[in-house]
């Protein structure tokens, strides 16, 4: 579903756990424009198809997986990047010239250092891995996507739930992706190897001050996926901060 310009939002609605998938269309040079944010699981818990269904969503939109060019990753944990590498070999399919010769994957470098420590571990307390290498590490700042700047993408690094953990903001219609920082009257689990509450605090503090149209979280609640409107989204700030700051 298109929300804003070429943003695409592709909200789980299955039973199981699924990350939500955000995608930005024809902003890389190349012959693989798109870039997604958040791949997901390939198959959850309940053994629900969730790259399946990720992908016929996004044909439905005229979206093929062949032409993502960058795979973001908010953080490590398998339910937002287990998809990344069947993604990356689909990618492969696709020939043309400029650009690299298939998707391309990256994450904060804090992240990419917790998920080599602490995979494993991590692996056996969420039931599932996610294997994958990524080609560069995201710093804090903008990130130019496109030949002609099309879109800036400020990378926020919002540690708390996990070392590197990232939201991604978008400054010109006030986009805020922020994986499993915040949520629709929530936060992210700080209960889990490398959460740290302080850290969380810290780093909601620092997302409410921006300028948000729409909050596009990691996973949604019973109080919804999406917040859209500058006020729903400072009201959802004010909520975290009375319910949740008090017990992280
Ligand atoms: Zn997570």
């Amino acid at each position: 579903m298109r929300l804003v310009d070429n943003l695409y939002c592709y909200i789980w609605t299955g039973r199981g756990n699924n990350c939500n998938s955000y995608l930005f269309t024809n902003v890389l040079r190349g012959h693989r424009p798109h870039v997604l944010v958040d791949p997901g699981h390939v198959v959850n818990e309940l053994k629900e198809r969730c790259l399946d269904h990720l992908l016929s969503s996004m044909a439905k939109d005229g979206i093929e997986a062949e032409d993502i060019g960058l795979i973001i990753n908010t953080h490590s944990h398998p339910d937002h990047c287990e998809a990344n590498q069947a993604l990356v070999e689909r990618s492969r399919a696709k020939r043309g010239k400029g650009g690299a010769k298939r998707a391309l994957i990256t994450l904060h470098q804090d992240e990419a250092e917790y998920q080599r420590a602490a995979g494993e571990w991590l692996a056996r307390i969420l039931g599932t891995e996610a294997k994958f290498e990524p080609d560069f590490y995201l710093r804090e700042g903008i990130l130019n996507l496109g030949k002609e700047r099309k879109i800036n993408l400020e990378t926020l690094h919002t540690p708390g739930h996990s070392p590197g953990s990232i939201s991604l903001y978008r400054a010109d219609n006030g986009v805020l992706i922020t994986g499993d920082v915040v949520f629709y009257g929530a936060v992210g689990r700080t209960d889990i190897p490398g959460g740290d509450g302080r850290l969380l605090k810290e780093s909601i503090e620092r997302l409410s001050q921006l300028d948000i149209e729409y909050l596009l979280p990691g996973h949604s609640t019973e109080f919804g996926a999406i917040i859209k409107g500058k006020e729903k989204v400072r009201q959802n700030f004010a909520f975290i901060k009375m319910n949740y700051f008090p017990l992280l």
